[in-house]
């Protein structure tokens, strides 16, 4: 089977569009309600998204009690039928960080950047419907803003997820990981994936290291045995011919450990004790439950000069073309 993304260049676009909206008209629910009517127009299934509110989704709702919401678009998927398995895609969307409790105290204005995972996720499932992609995806954007205010949760809070495992929130600044979290137990939970990518804006650790040429790329499938024939060597190649350049980092027992030292909780969202990327990279970890997963930190990647970059859309539609190709 072979299958080609044409115009790759207006999805990247189309995603830089959306990162740059300014967080006055772009909170969740308006770009809840945006993305919505936006991939209506796509001929389709009926059953092509679902929004869940975040009352029914505790780590969104710590983040955002008030507009908090998570999105979920499904492209050439039979949920009804046992079908091949879907490729999901979680895109971090916070549509302005400011922090929380923990107050960040620089560049604020960039801030409205750290939608740019969710945003990018979307032009690529948008793409997908468009040009008819020969395999089920399914896109998963929880959307929020991280406000200060007297309802907004404190630092050393205690969440209980979905799947009853409890999180300490010792900074409410580590927002990001939180709000995947929920994402990765709803996509284990209802769709079986065959495999999970996390895109998000998620540490300043990772921009630090790689700076602004290189997304960060963590994994699960590092230590599978047959590493050149699996979707992370895809992920490489894709980079290469999409011109979108990733570098690995590690991920691994001793960096979840080091999370599970709460006094209070099976897990915390931070412990600065370790090094920033991974150690996010790590809390997402502690979620996935034997599923193939691969996470893009693309803090540093996002956005340049005070504009999104659009990245890393041109490598997950090149990624999708070669998952087809290689059968993977
Ligand atoms: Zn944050």
């Amino acid at each position: 089977m072979s299958f080609e993304f044409s115009k790759i260049k207006k999805y990247v676009s189309k995603a830089k569009k959306l990162a740059n909206m300014p967080p006055n008209l772009a909170t969740p629910g308006i770009m809840a309600d945006k993305l919505i009517e936006d991939f209506s127009t796509v001929p389709g299934d009926y059953l092509h998204l679902t929004v869940k509110k975040a009352a029914t989704l505790p780590l969104i709702k710590a983040v955002d009690n008030e507009d908090g919401r998570l999105l979920i678009l499904f492209h050439n998927c039979d949920l009804y039928g046992v079908e091949e398995r879907p490729i999901v895609l979680i895109g971090k969307g916070v549509c302005f960080d400011s922090g929380g409790y923990n107050l960040k105290h620089s560049n604020m204005h960039e801030m409205k950047f750290d939608k740019a995972g969710a945003m990018s996720v979307y032009s690529v499932i948008k793409a997908c419907k468009n040009q008819d992609f020969p395999r089920p995806v399914i896109a998963i954007l929880p959307l929020v803003n991280n406000k200060i205010g007297s309802s907004q949760t404190f630092p050393g809070s205690v969440i209980t997820t979905t799947l009853d495992r409890t999180v300490e929130i010792r900074d409410t600044d580590a927002e990001g990981r939180l709000i995947l979290a929920d994402a990765i137990e709803t996509a284990q939970r209802m769709f079986n994936p065959e495999i999970i990518v996390t895109v998000a804006t998620l540490t300043g650790s990772c921009a630090n290291a790689l700076g602004e040429h290189y997304t960060g790329m963590f994994s699960n499938l590092i230590d599978c045995p047959d590493v050149t024939r699996n979707p992370l060597s895809t992920m490489v190649f894709a980079s290469e011919k999409a011109k979108d350049p990733i570098w690995p980092l590690p991920v691994n027992k001793e960096h979840v450990k080091n999370l599970k030292k709460s006094k209070v909780a099976d897990i915390m969202n931070y412990n600065k004790k370790e090094c920033g990327g991974s150690s996010a990279a790590a809390f997402l970890a502690y979620f996935i439950e034997d599923t193939p997963w691969i996470h893009l930190d693309i803090a540093g990647t996002a956005w340049k000069d005070d504009e999104a970059t659009g990245r890393p859309t041109a490598l997950l539609l090149t990624w999708l073309e070669s998952m087809v190709k290689e059968g993977n």
